[in-house]
Order: structure tokens, then C-alpha cells, then sequence
């Protein structure tokens, strides 16, 4: 007995060593990412539940690590977020891909495509770093973006990481124009007293409340408590990670005016995304 407890012990030693082997060599290969030109952002769409029609558009950024220009291979970002947030490149990422959604909002709306928002995450580092707002009025300056066209989406959790700075950073991104969402709302913060005094406009109900809705009664009771509390307080609702047309017809059932998921499309590249402000009908 004593020497298989050693065995497992030696074992799971080794796995720590190889998560923690492939962590560095993730965090290593990641320090050269942006100068290599190695992020690209992609683009789901989120719909209007009243019309299946196009409403935003929220970037995510992938990782073609080892290439660039459809080369290297694909990676998404809870694989090496979390390593940019603990060494701090999260700020020089995260500014890169506001501007480059920023530049490529332009140059569709230069090709004639129709405007549509976009949503932009925000990590609780980046919203924290004291140059945030300073970056994003270069950034609106730079590209002349119409502030009205950028949504920022940040989780309750980063919210409540800067303490009494938070409402007069929002205030400020408020006041430049651009709105802000409460994204995976409901799987963060206990409390919902910062909906009253924060500028938001918009909850995200994380899909952990959507992936079983037809099923579970909980999560039904849940989504109509969020509208509820959404509707008295007049924000609007975006349902994440809608993947069938039962959960779909329950949540336009429920009222939510926003619905995002495979249902409609995945996350896609910018060139097809683009064919998407062409036509913006989705079915
Ligand atoms: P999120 O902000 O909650 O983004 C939604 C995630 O759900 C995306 O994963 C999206 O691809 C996925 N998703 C959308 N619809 C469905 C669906 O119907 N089913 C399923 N199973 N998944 C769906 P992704 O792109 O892997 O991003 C993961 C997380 O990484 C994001 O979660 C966000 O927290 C973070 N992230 C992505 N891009 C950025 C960024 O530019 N900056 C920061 N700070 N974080 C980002
Ligand atoms: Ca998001
Ligand atoms: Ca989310
Ligand atoms: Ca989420």
C-alpha cells in the first residue's frame, strides 16, 4: 500500500511537471505573439430576438501561434488569457485589439458594410491598468470610430476588483460614449446592488443558465428572475451561448432581446463576418 501511495504521488508529480512545462512554454512562445503579428480577432454575431437579424458583433481574440496569415496553430483565449492577465501582457494585448476591432470597423464601414456595434471584453487587469481610459481616447482619435459603435463587456468580478475607482473609470468610458455590459452575469458577485449605481446597459446571462433551460425548470425560474430584475432596472439582456431552437424560443419567450450562440453562428473570421454586414439576416 505504502508503495503504490508513492507511485500516485510520483505520478501526479510528473503531471504538475508537464502542466507546468507546457505553461512555459505557452507563456514563452506568447512573448513574441504581438510583434509577430501572431493574435487575429474574430467576430460573433448577436441577434436581435425581435427580428433574427444582426445586432452586434463581439470580437474575441484567437492566438495563431507559430504563424501568421492562416498559418501556426488556432488558440483560444482561455488556454492563454490567464497567462497574459498574471505577467501583465494583457494590457498591451488587450490595447491592440481594441484598436485593431477599432480599424476593422472602418474599413468595412469604408466598403460601404453595414455600421454595427461591437462588443469588446475588457479583463479586470486591463480595466484596472491606470491607462485604460488615456488609451482608449487615442484609440477613438486615431481611427475616428464612432464611440456609439463600442460596447465594453466586463465581468462582475472585474467590477469589483478596483474598489472606488470603478464608477469614475465608467463614467468616463460612459462619457466618451461607448456603453458597457455586465458580461457571465450571474456566475460572479453575490450582490446586485452595483447595478443601481454603475452606467450599465446591458447583462449578459452566462451560458452555464442556458445550456440546460429546456430541461431545468432552476434554470427557467433563473432567466425569469434576470429578466425581472433586468426589466425593472431597464437593461436590456443578451443570452449567451444559444445553441437550439427550444432555448432560443424560451428565451424569446422570457423576453430577452438579445440571443448569441451556434445557433446563429460561431465566432468567425473578419472576412466572413464581413459577408455577414452584406446580407445581416441570419437563419
Ligand atoms: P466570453 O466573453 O463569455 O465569450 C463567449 C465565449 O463563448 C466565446 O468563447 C464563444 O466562442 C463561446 N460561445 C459562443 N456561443 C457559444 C455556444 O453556443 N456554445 C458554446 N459552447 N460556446 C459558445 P471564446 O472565444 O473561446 O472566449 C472565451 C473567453 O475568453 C471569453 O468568454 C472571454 O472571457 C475571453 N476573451 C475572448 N476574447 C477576449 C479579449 O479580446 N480580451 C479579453 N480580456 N478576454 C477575451
Ligand atoms: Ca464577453
Ligand atoms: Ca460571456
Ligand atoms: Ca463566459
Amino acid at each position: 500500500a505504502k508503495g503504490a501511495g508513492r507511485n500516485n504521488y510520483q505520478f501526479f508529480d510528473q503531471r504538475m511537471n508537464q502542466a507546468a512545462a507546457r505553461r512555459f512554454a505557452l507563456e514563452s512562445s506568447l512573448r513574441g505573439a504581438l510583434a509577430n503579428e501572431e493574435f487575429e480577432l474574430h467576430y460573433q454575431p448577436i441577434i436581435d430576438t425581435a427580428t433574427r437579424r444582426l445586432h452586434a458583433l463581439e470580437v474575441l481574440l484567437r492566438w495563431r501561434r507559430g504563424g501568421r496569415d492562416g498559418g501556426g496553430v488556432l488558440v483560444g483565449p482561455d488556454e492563454f488569457i490567464p497567462i497574459l492577465e498574471e505577467n501583465g501582457m494583457i494590457v498591451a494585448v488587450g490595447e491592440w485589439v481594441i484598436r485593431s476591432a477599432c480599424e476593422q470597423s472602418m474599413a468595412w464601414q469604408a466598403l460601404g458594410l453595414a455600421a454595427v456595434p461591437l462588443a469588446i471584453n475588457l479583463s479586470a487587469r486591463q480595466f484596472m491598468h491606470d491607462g485604460l481610459v488615456a488609451s482608449i481616447r487615442r484609440i477613438v482619435g486615431a481611427t475616428g470610430i464612432d464611440p456609439s459603435l463600442v460596447e465594453f463587456e466586463l465581468t462582475e468580478t472585474a467590477l469589483m476588483q478596483h474598489g472606488g475607482r470603478t464608477l469614475d473609470i465608467l463614467r468616463q468610458i460612459n462619457g466618451m460614449g461607448m456603453r458597457l455590459s455586465i458580461d457571465d452575469f450571474g456566475t460572479g458577485y453575490s450582490s446586485l446592488a452595483y447595478l443601481k449605481r454603475f452606467p450599465v446597459r446591458k447583462i449578459k446571462i452566462d451560458r452555464a443558465f442556458v445550456r440546460e433551460l429546456e430541461a431545468s425548470s432552476e434554470d427557467r425560474a433563473i432567466v425569469a428572475a434576470v429578466m425581472a430584475l433586468a426589466n425593472s432596472l431597464q437593461l436590456s439582456v443578451v443570452a449567451e451561448g444559444v445553441e437550439t431552437e427550444g432555448q432560443y424560443e424560451l428565451l424569446r419567450g422570457h423576453g430577452c432581446q438579445f440571443a448569441q450562440g451556434y445557433l446563429f453562428a460561431r465566432p468567425l473570421p473578419a472576412a466572413e463576418a464581413a459577408r455577414l454586414l452584406v446580407s445581416s439576416v441570419l437563419d
